[in-house]
């Protein structure tokens, strides 16, 4: 603790209180290499000077005989005034019997006259300051035990304190979070996870011996740092990397920070912590990035997430989630046929308005909310398909979408099969579009769980094609019965040959696959005759229609019908 203190430079101020000028000249000196003294002549003055609040003092020494008002009457003022009482005073005095009863009105200590040897004096000041913030510090325990660092409540508290003191001090908050902690402790085991813990807490210590500042632990794997000068973030991260790799084996840990510099002082220590932590959740799988600062617009977005994820059940319940559907059509005949639709979620929100899913699939994902959100959708498709094959005797496969986090769940086949079942469908009747770029992340497992899925008749589409990181080896292994190709290609086609050769490529592949393709994004005629001539049978886009809701979706199915 003493080490910031000296190395960040900082002094506290004390307070001389002393009507000899030749003993308030001989503390002064002895002082002032240490402290920022400051000196009243009486117990008036330093009254008035304490309570100009002008500084925080850590510490006053009291003569006890002084005109005006004594040491006496200054130190009862003291102790009466809440904002003062907990500055310790050490009494100043010759005489023996007055130890007593000043020690009684909650004196801390006593420096006899003629004065102690100088370094007396100063090891005694220095004590009584240290008492009195560690009292005020201390509940809790005060280290992580794996670390070594402090844990989150006393860090909080210091920086309070080292705020009440130095208040001027541009300081600035950092976090650093290992992304998906849990896997390190999943893939090589707790102890290796400890391992990881431990050494960025060892890299964090030397570091604070070079920079002024403190840093702590908590929740796991979120290092925080307070610091008086910005150090070099680059610098931090690459020394834990470099740590990291030279110890254990796991070299593919993404490290990400949060910066939270210029400081709003009016908010509480708490807030500064949790901002700079959202600077850093900002960024969270992202792996083209490895560090935040924080700003306005995060905050918005924070609070904005927060209240979404507050609505989500209440959304559920009461029907403000609504399922939209996009036809697909097959363009290769003459005139285009409805062959399926995609199920599209849309959020209308009683206070917000209409919420586009862009804005909360990702944020589900990333919590864990996008299990409810996805069964909900399933179930409501599930339901829409049945109802549409009742009522015009025809059916419409829909199409729904998986996260890349359900599908890894257990249960998801026999949810599907009982889905089906509670509304007299077959696994041809709801198709299943699953994200290229899940593929590409943990593609063994994920194509044994997709093999089973069609066993089980259900047809998959690999959605977003093309924007993943497919190789064409792993292409020939896949398990799929479509490709949706990406917007992009579509969007960009018309640009140059370069950008309609590569919509080829996708046509190629697919060929290649046996699978059709489906192009999503069609918005023109012009794009539509492009894709048929190339040979690709199935579209999807504003050029048909937007989503729509339900009733309305049932014009294409009249239209469909009236063309048998
Ligand atoms: P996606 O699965 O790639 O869905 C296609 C998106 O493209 C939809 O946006 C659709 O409205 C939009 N779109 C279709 N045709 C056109 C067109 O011609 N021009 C343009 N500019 N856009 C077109 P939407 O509905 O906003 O959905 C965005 C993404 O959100 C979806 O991308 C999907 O990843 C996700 N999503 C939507 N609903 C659900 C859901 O129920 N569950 C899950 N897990 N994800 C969903
Ligand atoms: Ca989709
Ligand atoms: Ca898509």
């Amino acid at each position: 603790m003493r080490n910031f203190r000296n190395k960040s430079g900082l002094k506290r101020h004390i307070l001389i209180v002393e009507d000899e000028p030749i003993n308030r000249e001989i503390l002064s000196n002895l002082l002032e290499t240490d402290y920022i003294v400051h000196t009243a002549e009486n117990g008036r003055e330093a009254l008035d000077i304490l309570d100009s609040g002008e500084y925080i003092f850590s510490l006053a020494l009291v003569d006890l005989l002084m005109p005006v008002m004594d040491g006496f009457e200054l130190i009862r003022s003291i102790k009466d005034n809440d904002s003062l009482k907990s500055i310790p005073v050490i009494v100043m005095t010759s005489e023996k019997s007055a130890e007593v009863k000043s020690i009684r009105m909650g004196a801390a200590d006593f420096i006899t006259k003629p004065y102690d040897m100088p370094e007396v004096i100063l090891a005694r000041c220095e004590r009584i300051i240290e008492l009195q913030e560690d009292k005020s510090i201390i509940h809790g325990a005060e280290r992580d035990t794996l670390t070594g660092l402090y844990t989150r409540d006393f860090f909080t508290e210091y920086i309070k304190q080292l705020e009440k003191y130095y208040p001027g001090q541009p300081s600035e908050i950092i976090v650093i979070n290992v992304d998906h902690f849990h896997l390190v402790n999943e893939l090589y085991g707790r102890k290796q996870g400890d391992r990881v813990l431990i050494h960025i807490g060892m890299v964090l210590t030397e570091l604070l011996e070079e920079t002024a500042g403190i840093a702590c632990r908590t929740d796991a794997d979120n290092f925080y740092i307070y610091c008086n000068s910005s150090p070099d973030y680059e610098d931090i991260l690459s020394r834990i990397k470099a740590r990291l790799s030279s110890t254990i084996e796991s070299s593919n840990i993404k490290l990400r920070m949060g910066v939270y510099k210029d400081i709003d002082k009016n908010e509480m220590v708490e807030n500064w912590l949790d901002r700079a932590k959202i600077a850093c959740d900002q960024i969270r799988g992202d792996y083209s990035r490895q560090i935040e600062y924080y700003n306005k617009e995060l905050y918005e977005r924070a609070k904005y997430n927060e209240r979404l994820i507050n609505d989500i059940d209440d959304a559920i319940s009461s029907k403000n989630l609504i399922v939209y559907y996009q036809p697909k059509y097959y363009i290769q005949s003459d005139q285009p046929r409805l062959q399926s639709a995609e199920a599209l979620i849309r959020w209308k929100h009683p206070e917000l308005g209409m919420i586009s899913p862009g804005d909360f699939i990702p944020l589900f994902e990333s919590n864990g909310l996008i299990q409810k959100l996805d069964e909900y959708v399933w179930k409501e498709a599930a339901r829409q398909i049945n109802k549409w094959k009742e009522k015009y005797g025809f059916t419409v496969p829909v199409s729904v979408n998986v996260s890349r986090m359900e599908i890894y769940q257990p249960e998801l086949q026999n949810n599907f099969l009982k889905m089906l079942e509670e509304n007299s469908l077959t696994s041809k009747e709801l198709l299943l579009e699953i994200t290229e770029s899940a593929y590409s992340e943990n593609s063994d497992q994920l194509i044994e769980i997709v093999d089973k899925l069609r066993d089980a008749g259900f047809k998959i589409e690999m959605d977003d094609f093309g924007s993943g990181y497919s190789s064409l080896n792993m292409l020939t292994s896949i398990p799929i019965d479509a490709l949706k190709m990406d917007m992009k290609f579509i969007r960009n086609m018309q640009k140059d040959e370069k950008s309609m050769k590569l919509v080829e490529m996708v046509l190629e592949i697919a060929r290649f696959l046996q699978v059709p393709v489906i192009a999503e994004g069609v918005e023109t005629e012009t794009q539509l005759k492009l894709l048929k001539e190339r040979g690709c049978e199935i579209i999807q886009g504003y050029y048909f229609s937007k989503p729509v809701p339900p009733e309305e979706f049932e014009q294409f199915i009249i239209k469909e019908i009236s063309k048998n």
